[in-house]
C-alpha cells in the first residue's frame, strides 16, 4: 500500500476549521494522497464529531459513516472536521456555536450555509474536496456563495448511515470541489447502496462529465426569476443559461405553482423531524455536565438548555408544537400534501424538458449578521428547498459575480439523473474557462 505525505495548511482567518487531523493517507485508490475536508455532521471514527453544537463537545464516534468508510478505501486522507451551522440548521453558518466562517471572497460576508465551513475550505484552497450535506439547500448554497461546485444527490443514492440527522426525509450527503469533475470523482467514491440505510437505493455512480449537450431541452421556471430575486443574479445566471443555448441547448419557460407553499412545507417538515431526531441529546455523555442531584426530567431540560443553541431551540419547540396533538393535521399531514405537490409539479416539468434551470440563490452573499430575523433567513432557501423536498439531484455550479460576489447556476434532474446535472454544468465550466 502506498504512502502518502498530504499538502495541508488549514488557514485560520475564515474559521472553517472545528478540527484538523491527518495528514497522511494509506492506499492507492482513486482518490490516494488527496486531502478532502468533512463537515462535522459526519461521523468520523476517532475523530471528535460536534455538529457546531456544544451539546455534542466531546463526542468521538466509534465508527466510520458509510461515505467516510468509502473515502478511506480510495485512499483519500481525512484532514479536518469543517464549521457548519449547528445541526445544520441555517444558511449563513453563523449559527455555529463555534463561532462563523467567513467568505473568502469577502470576510465582511457570510460563506452561505450549512455546509459553510466546507465551501470555504475549497475556496481559499485549503482542499481540493468536501463533503457537505443538503437538506434544504447546505451545499448548494455555500457553493454558490464561494463560488464553488457543489451537488445535492439524488435521495437514496449516498447512504447517510453515520450522518447526525436533522430532518432525514429531505437530507442527503454529498460532494464539494472546486470544478464539476472533481465533484464528479467524488461522487463515484461515496455512491451507491449500504443496507445500513433503508432508504439506501442500487444506482451506482460510475460516470466521467462530458460536454455534449446539443438537443438539451432547459426548463426555465418563472418563480426563479420573480419578485425577490436580485436583478444582478437574474442578469448572471440569464446570461449564463444564454451560453447553455450557444451549447446547442434549447429552452423553455416553465411553472411550478406549488413553490407558494413549498418553504412552509419544508420549514413544517424538516423542525417536526428535527424536534424527534434531537430528542437523544441528553447530555449525560458529553457536553455540558449536568447537576447530578436534579431528578432527570430537571436535568435533563438544564443541560438541553445550555447545550442547544438560540435556533435549535426555536426548531425544536416548533417541530414539537405541529406534531402535538390536534395540530398534526393542520400542519404536518398538510406540509405532506404540498410536498406531494411539489413532487407532480417537477414530474410533469420533467415530461417535456431534461432539466430545469435558474438561480442557487435569490441573492449574493450576506453581510456578516444582516439577516439577524429568522424569517428573511429561511425566505433565502427558496429556490433550494423544491429539489430537497421532490428528492431530485441539483448542482450549483460558478457563473459569474454581481457586486464583486460569486453568484451559482443551479441545474435541477429527473431523479437518478445525477450524470446529467454533472454534463450540464461541466459544459458551461468548459465553455467559460
Ligand atoms: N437553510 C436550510 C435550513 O436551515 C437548509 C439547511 C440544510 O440544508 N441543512 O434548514
Amino acid at each position: 500500500m502506498g504512502y502518502h505525505e498530504i499538502r495541508f495548511e488549514p488557514d485560520d482567518r475564515y474559521n472553517a476549521f472545528l478540527t484538523t487531523c491527518t495528514r497522511a493517507s494509506h492506499g492507492d485508490g482513486r482518490l490516494a494522497g488527496v486531502a478532502v475536508a468533512v463537515k462535522d455532521n459526519i461521523s468520523t471514527q476517532g475523530i471528535e464529531t460536534t455538529c457546531a453544537s456544544k451539546i455534542l463537545k466531546g463526542y468521538v464516534p466509534p465508527y466510520d459513516a458509510h461515505a467516510v468508510g468509502l473515502l478511506k478505501q480510495a485512499g483519500a486522507a481525512i484532514v479536518g472536521k469543517t464549521n457548519m451551522d449547528e445541526f445544520g440548521m441555517g444558511t449563513t453558518t453563523e449559527n455555529s456555536a463555534f463561532g462563523p466562517t467567513l467568505n473568502p471572497s469577502d470576510t465582511g460576508r457570510v460563506p452561505g450555509g450549512s455546509s459553510g465551513g466546507s465551501a470555504a475550505a475549497i475556496a481559499a484552497g485549503m482542499v481540493p474536496l468536501a463533503l457537505g450535506t443538503d437538506t434544504g439547500g447546505s451545499i448548494r448554497c455555500p457553493a454558490a456563495f464561494c463560488g464553488i461546485v457543489g451537488l445535492k444527490p439524488t435521495y437514496g443514492r449516498v447512504s447517510r448511515y453515520g450522518l447526525i440527522a436533522y430532518a432525514n426525509s429531505l437530507e442527503q450527503i454529498g460532494p464539494m470541489g472546486k470544478t464539476v469533475s472533481d465533484v464528479s470523482s467524488l461522487m463515484q467514491v461515496i455512491a451507491g447502496y449500504d443496507r445500513r440505510d433503508s432508504t439506501s437505493r442500487e444506482r451506482p455512480y460510475a460516470h466521467t462529465p462530458s460536454k455534449e449537450i446539443k438537443g438539451l431541452r432547459i426548463g426555465i421556471p418563472e418563480e426563479y426569476f420573480g419578485p425577490g430575486v436580485d436583478p444582478g443574479v437574474t442578469r448572471v445566471v440569464r446570461a449564463a443559461i444564454g451560453r447553455l443555448e450557444e451549447l446547442g441547448a434549447t429552452t423553455k419557460s416553465c411553472a411550478i405553482p406549488s413553490m407558494d407553499y413549498a418553504l412552509a412545507a419544508y420549514y413544517v417538515t424538516c423542525t417536526c423531524e428535527a424536534s424527534s431526531n434531537l430528542a437523544r441529546f441528553d447530555g449525560v455523555r458529553y457536553g455540558p455536565a449536568a447537576e447530578t442531584k436534579k431528578s432527570w426530567h430537571d436535568a435533563y431540560q438544564d443541560v438541553r438548555r445550555a447545550g442547544f443553541g438560540l435556533e435549535v431551540r426555536r426548531r425544536i419547540m416548533l417541530g414539537t408544537f405541529a406534531l402535538s396533538s390536534g395540530y398534526y393535521g393542520k400542519y404536518y399531514a398538510k406540509a405532506q400534501v404540498a410536498r406531494e405537490n411539489v413532487k407532480k409539479d417537477f414530474a410533469k416539468i420533467f415530461s417535456g424538458v431534461d432539466v430545469i434551470a435558474g438561480p442557487t440563490m435569490p441573492t449574493i452573499a450576506f453581510r456578516l449578521g444582516e439577516k439577524s430575523d429568522p424569517l428573511p433567513m429561511y425566505l433565502s432557501d427558496i429556490l433550494t428547498v423544491p429539489a430537497n423536498l421532490a428528492g431530485i439531484p441539483a448542482i450549483s455550479v460558478p457563473c459569474g459575480r454581481s457586486e464583486g460576489m460569486p453568484v451559482g447556476l443551479q441545474i435541477m434532474g429527473r431523479p437518478f439523473e445525477d450524470e446529467r446535472v454533472i454534463d450540464v454544468a461541466y459544459a458551461y465550466e468548459q465553455a467559460v474557462n
